[in-house]
């Protein structure tokens, strides 16, 4: 202040340059702070999941990735606790490292079912099959579909600004690719190609942009009476806008260094780390029975606990560690951490940090004013499915495949597995 006084020769208006200043570089410290240890509120905020009937989202470009429209991205989807999980998936989505690509247990454990099929109808036609070999062949196709269901799913990813929640910040949508080309980024690419065409400006400018509107509908789900919202459809508003009226506030949304390997990260839990993680989960025997990857049991609010199937030594731990927690920390403070070492995850990093991976939906419902109320009523909703997600691309099969890669298996796999995979974010 005094600083300033002396170099403007008192006027006013400095005064109040220097006090703005300030209290700029008070936001700035506090939200450096923010950045090292986001809040768990932070973390949530950062994903955009359709839920509202209309919703309106402006894509703004990825930090590091800003040539491409959308971003790929792999993760396996495993079941734990009974919730379908999403899992990062090292080998497809991190660099190789001196020509090769990195270890990832769940695609070795994919790559394992092929490599015990049967070659020996290898050049036989199908329709020529013998009794033994037709049963040769159903064996084959089992071991496709293992295969498959462990294989990881390629999804897209957006960044933007969800115009319900402009104060969250840049979030990011995830969306699964789709074999049928009914999912998300197939309603998605013509609203994008359809503003390109016709006001020949990128859609992501900060000035002459636009926002997408997504419809979203109630859908049932056959058999029982539990409902979800999938997107109906995507289209750009009439009109150009900026990203904000505010060019401070454009800049700070354009350069948020977030990426989305800052949102979506590798699973893990206490003492564990990701690869530990995913071995766990490859030690069961089906993608549709994991029982063997830790997770947090918030069942019984008055026992909250992690649970390590068949590791008792790391259970003990990871619950002692637990408790030491609550005994530093106030009550408050320990609930919410336990809010988020919740259940369908069972994930935290290791500094007891709140993973991305460690929100349930029902906390997602709990924190944002978003309408997730309808996918929380019903237990079930772990398991509902969503047309985006109702089908994957088989392209990923490679030729080793070749045994029982017709179509129609692949489309059956596909529906199955599909069928079992939730829309949520994690
Ligand atoms: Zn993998």
């Amino acid at each position: 202040m005094e600083e300033s006084t002396a170099n403007t020769g008192n006027k006013p208006v400095s005064k109040i340059d220097a006090l703005k200043q300030k209290l700029r570089s008070y936001k700035e410290e506090q939200s450096a702070k923010t950045k090292s240890k986001p809040t768990p509120e932070e973390i949530r905020a950062r994903y955009f999941t359709p839920r509202k009937e209309t919703e309106y989202f402006r894509i703004i470009p990825s930090y590091n990735n800003p040539d491409e429209l959308v971003e790929k991205a792999f993760f396996h989807t495993v079941k734990i606790n009974g919730q379908w999980r999403k899992i990062y998936c090292p080998e497809r989505n991190d660099p190789d490292v001196d020509g090769k690509s990195p270890h990832c247990p769940l695609c070795a454990k994919s790559r394992s079912y092929l490599e015990q099929q049967d070659d020996s109808l290898k050049g036989i036609k199908r329709e020529d099959y013998t009794e033994a070999q037709k049963i040769i062949d159903s064996d084959n196709k089992e071991l496709y579909k293992k295969s498959k269901s462990w294989e990881a799913k390629k999804f897209y990813i957006v960044r933007g600004i969800d115009r319900n929640a402009q104060g969250d910040g840049v979030k990011f949508w995830r969306f699964k690719d789709n074999y049928k080309k009914e999912g998300v980024f197939d309603k998605l690419q013509p609203a994008m190609n359809f503003f390109i065409e016709n006001f020949e400006e990128d859609f992501r400018d900060e000035l002459n942009g636009v926002d997408f509107t997504i419809s979203t509908v109630e859908t049932n789900r056959p058999g029982t009476n539990f409902t979800y919202r999938t997107v109906s459809s995507i289209q750009t508003r009439p009109k150009q806008s900026p990203l904000h009226e505010e060019e401070t506030i454009r800049k700070e949304w354009i350069n948020d260094p977030t990426t989305w390997r800052d949102v979506y990260k590798p699973a893990e839990a206490p003492n564990v780390n990701a690869n530990e993680f995913m071995s766990m989960i490859a030690l069961s025997d089906d993608v549709s029975k994991v029982y063997t990857a830790p997770y947090f049991d918030d069942t019984d609010s008055k026992n909250k606990h992690w649970v390590f199937p068949n590791r008792p030594d790391l259970e003990e731990m990871a619950n002692t560690r637990n408790r030491d927690l609550g005994a530093n920390t106030s009550n408050k403070t320990v609930e919410k951490a336990s809010d988020l070492q919740s259940a369908a995850s069972g994930v935290v990093n290791e500094s007891y940090q709140p993973s991305i991976n460690s929100i349930t939906k029902d906390q997602t419902g709990t924190y944002t004013d978003t309408d997730v109320v309808d996918l929380s009523q019903d237990d079930n909703s772990a398991q509902a499915p969503d047309n985006e997600l109702e089908t994957q691309n088989t392209q990923d099969v490679s030729s080793e495949q070749e045994l029982s890669n017709d179509e129609a298996v692949d489309q059956d796999i596909e529906d199955e597995i599909d069928k079992q995979v939730d829309d949520l974010p994690f």
